[in-house]
């Protein structure tokens, strides 16, 4: 096999659709390579590589040496320097890339290749000491952190004191020889710290930093990014060797991040920020404020600081017209590393830009209309899931605002909370539920869990493609960043603004979408889908085959369940209507009577609640299904637990405390999942489905008679597993609704139907359809009962079983298909074996999640049901399971 593949100099070896092989970065680095535009030549060692790495023992083996060689060759043919030549020495990068971009997760080595005779010779050829020195230094810097392992506050402390040596503040302010005695100083900590003098071996170097590279992959930080990301940790790095080109030779080199438009609200305008003489990672560090790429950007921003189109015009356009061949060449926005070296473009990597959800949406309609893709793939381009965002509350514009901070707009959405000043606090705090700021100077990759632990972020320094906006985008999370009145102090655990000290605990707004601070909590309001979202629902909607119903029980639920587009109730859970306080003393009355009678006089007063509540629901969702779901958990959830409400509920039901408290500990279950709950309570008290069902066909009659257009009732019953149970109750049913029916002197269509929660119902379903006009899967039961895990104990282990790989993703969120998904399928087969074109649908959380309903499309099911928020998100996801 081979594992090194060449690029730039008019050679190819990889192309875009390699990323699997070579990763991202490397993939793309021969693509815009083999498209003519300029990249510096170099070569991608492939992940393959890496995993032989690691099954290897974290060793290379001895052909990688030639073909390493080899690539070197390539990279010192096409620069004319030679690699450790003295006089004019050829330096590269080495850089990590793996299948997805993993944002700073990962380590890069810069300036790969300066040592002591080195740098003399970079000073002489580049006429430039000062950027040589600095050069070497960095790269001294780099390699102690990311190759040998070494602190790198030390490094940091010692450039600190050179600059108050001399009385500086900047980097820029040091010369030549101060960077000279820097190295000096930098080459003691090395030796210092590793015991060992930094290595000057050029070879040495390389071979250090490839190893490095592979061994990041798994890093604390990449395994954590990764776990929250689902990437699987056997995909692996790729390393990317390049030749180096140069920011920081002066005033006509810089270094800069593009977007092809603009990332947070999909303007087609480009977009960056830049650093006249810098390297690397500069812009995005905070080091430096960067500058905009934009004239328009930097006037609507008042900003002094030139913008790359006024301060180096050609340039400028010449990387415009880059972006322009890159949108149309892959089709798609996106995000740009490049270098500008005395004047000459240089790109260094380009991707798929991320982008909040609403420039997801705007991106995707504009492509469409603009020609560049069609509606379809349009459709296919937005992530289900990232329409969250847009589907949530944002500030109530009427609301006031105490605005004590203004940043950048970083990441749109708003976001109230207490402010924590660390990564860790955050997380503990969103663990009890609390609603958290992360407030920091700036953001590292070691603040990954805290940014999504946290409601929203909050920086005092970097710009819009900081750490901080580049990963809160991707999280969806608000963020204002570079917030530059803010004085935060992590010790004392608070920040100084506005002349106001906010404590850890206080809480704090962002708007992400002005990047306004306020002080407390501001009001927020609901989203208006209209514009670019109403544009691709509808496009979707043309997509899909599925239909998408709402888990709704009150009637402003069903309302906004409507207004998001759902065609039906899929599941509407009768017990919630019973907690009412109203009624509750009525449901305890029929749970404690001990006769038939008592029950039946107890039910006789919630009828005509009952009837009231599915009236309203059925005038909301006119002309479309609303399944109802039978009285479903155990009798004793309704139960009084307090000792204020024993006394009430004696009082009511004329007993004592003392005589209730025995029924009530009667009543008790070792395993109620698994108890007297679902079609078993309407066997063994007919009466209550009895009440339940004459008020379905009371409320649809009643519907019908003055709205006109009947409502399409579905009775389903919970938790059948033989079929003489749905017998039963089918029976009870029908003679209720016929004995409405005949006492309104009207009728309406109606269907019964039973969950499929039980594996005995998936195994018997060929049977059971003999009584059903419907299944509807209740997939959170389902789950519980085929995997018989408890999901209210399952956070006690189920976090480490998807980690090791157990389940490969929870099984609550994401259905399992290979267990409870094949249930399904089975039962969906012999359901329809028995009665063809049997209405099949899924119920429970898994109907909003676009994984679950990529599996529903293939299982052939009918239609998903999600809770209205998701009804949407689910529109979009049948969609793309159908495309
Ligand atoms: P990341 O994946 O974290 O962005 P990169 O490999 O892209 O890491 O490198 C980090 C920074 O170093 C980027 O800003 C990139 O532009 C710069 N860089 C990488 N290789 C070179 C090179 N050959 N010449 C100049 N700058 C480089
Ligand atoms: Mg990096
Ligand atoms: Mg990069």
């Amino acid at each position: 096999v081979r594992y090194v593949y060449r690029f730039g100099g008019g050679v190819s070896d990889g192309k875009a659709g390699d990323k699997n092989l070579l990763g991202g970065k490397g993939a793309n680095l021969a693509e815009m390579a083999s498209i003519g535009l300029p990249v510096p030549p170099g070569f991608t060692i492939s992940t393959e590589m890496c995993a032989r790495y690691y099954a290897e023992g974290e060793r290379f083996p001895d052909s990688l040496r030639q073909e390493v060689a080899d690539g070197v060759a390539h990279i010192e043919k096409v620069t004319g320097k030679r690699f450790g030549d003295a006089a004019d020495p050829l330096l590269v990068s080495v850089r990590s890339g793996a299948r997805v971009s993993m944002p700073g997760m990962m380590d890069t080595v810069l300036n790969l290749g300066l040592n002591d005779e080195t740098v003399e010779g970079l000073a002489a050829t580049s006429g430039d000491p000062r950027f040589a020195w600095d050069s070497y230094r960095r790269f001294i810097q780099m390699y102690a952190d990311v190759v040998l392992g070494l602190e790198h506050g030390a490094f940091e402390e010692a450039l600190e004191i050179a600059k108050e040596d001399k009385g500086v503040h900047l980097d820029t302010e040091l010369e030549a020889g101060d960077w000279q005695a820097l190295v000096s100083r930098y080459k003691e900590l090395v030796e210092e710290l590793w015991e060992k003098p930094f290595p000057q071996d050029v070879h040495e170097q390389l071979w250090g930093a490839i190893g490095a590279v592979f061994g990041s992959w798994q890093s604390e930080r990449a395994r954590v990014y990764r776990r929250l990301n689902s990437i699987p940790g056997d995909w692996g790095t790729a390393v990317n060797v390049q030749a180096m080109v140069f920011g920081n030779m002066g005033d006509t080199s810089a270094t800069g991040v593009a977007f092809t438009r603009d990332p947070s609200t999909g303007e087609r305008a480009y977009y960056g920020e830049y650093l006249i003489n810098a390297q690397g990672e500069d812009v995005v560090a905070g080091i430096r404020t960067p500058q905009y790429l934009t004239k328009g950007a930097r006037e609507r921003a008042a900003a002094k600081a030139p913008s790359m189109e006024e301060a180096l015009p050609d340039v400028y356009a010449e990387l415009a017209r880059v972006f322009d061949t890159l949108e149309n060449h892959y089709r798609e926005m996106q995000d740009i590393e490049f270098t500008v070296e005395r004047g000459k473009l240089w790109m260094l990597q380009t991707r798929s830009g991320k982008r909040t959800a609403k420039a997801a949406l705007k991106i995707a309609v504009d492509m469409a209309r603009e020609g560049l893709i069609s509606e379809e793939e349009a459709v296919l381009r937005v992530d289900p899931a990232a329409l969250d965002q847009l589907l949530h509350p944002t500030l109530d514009p009427q609301a006031e605002r105490k605005v004590i901070a203004k940043g950048l707009p970083a990441s749109p959405g708003a976001a109230s909370g207490k402010a924590v000043f660390d990564a860790d606090t955050a997380e503990r705090m969103a663990g009890h539920d609390e609603s958290v700021i992360l407030v920091r100077i700036e953001t590292s990759p070691e603040d990954i869990h805290g940014m999504h632990a946290a409601k929203g972020i909050l920086t005092a320094r970097g710009g819009m493609t900081s750490h901080a906006a580049v990963v809160a985008r991707g999280m969806g999370r608000p963020c204002v960043s570079g917030a530059g009145g803010l004085s935060i102090d992590y010790k004392a655990k608070r920040m100084r603004v506005a002349g106001q000290e906010i404590a850890e605990g206080d809480v704090i707004t962002i708007d992400g979408a002005t990047g306004e601070v306020m002080l407390g909590e501001v009001a927020t309001v609901q989203p208006e889908l209209v514009g670019d979202f109403g544009i691709l629902m509808e496009w979707a909607d043309r997509a899909r085959r599925l239909k998408v119903r709402a888990n709704a029980e009150t009637p402003a639920d069903c309302r906004t369940a409507r207004e998001f587009g759902a065609e039906g109730i899929g599941l509407c859970r009768t017990e919630h209507m019973f907690f009412d306080a109203e009624r509750i003393t009525n449901v305890r009355r029929m749970i404690l009577a001990d006769k038939e009678a008592g029950r039946r006089a107890a039910l006789a007063k919630l009828l005509p609640a009952q009837r009231d509540d599915f009236t309203e629901i059925f005038r909301v969702m006119a002309g479309l299904p609303v399944t109802i779901r039978l009285l479903d958990p155990p009798l004793h959830e309704f139960l009084p637990h307090s000792e204020e409400e024993f006394a009430e509920v004696a009082r009511a039901v004329g007993e004592t405390a003392e005589g209730l408290k025995q029924r009530v500990s009667e009543l008790h279950e070792f395993n109620p999942m698994l108890g007297h709950r679902g079609c078993r309570l309407g066997i063994t008290y007919p009466e209550i489905y009895e009440m339940q069902a004459r008020a379905i066909f009371e409320a649809a009659v009643a519907v019908a008679k003055d709205s006109g257009e009947a409502p399409i009732p579905e009775v389903m019953v919970p938790l059948v597993g033989t079929k003489a149970e749905l017998a039963i109750i089918r029976q009870l049913i029908d003679r209720t609704a016929k004995a409405v029916f005949e006492e309104q002197g009207r009728s309406v269509d109606y269907l019964v139907g039973t969950m499929i929660e039980l594996p005995r119902a998936a195994l018997r379903a060929g049977s059971i359809a003999e009584e059903a006009e419907f299944f509807s899967f209740g997939t959170n039961d389902f789950t519980q009962t085929t995997l018989g895990v408890s999901r209210d104990d399952a956070g006690r282990f189920l976090t480490e079983y998807v980690e090791k790989g157990i389940y490969a993703r929870d099984p609550f969120v994401s259905i399992d298909e290979e267990g409870v998904g094949e249930l399904i399928a089975l039962a969906a087969e012999r359901g329809r074996a028995t009665v063809p074109g049997l209405k099949l649908g899924i119920c429970g959380e898994h109907g909003g999640d676009p994984t679950s309903i990529a599996f529903c499309e293939k299982t052939g099911l009918d239609y998903v049901s999600a809770s209205p928020y998701r009804v949407p998100i689910a529109r979009l996801a049948a969609a793309q399971a159908a495309l």
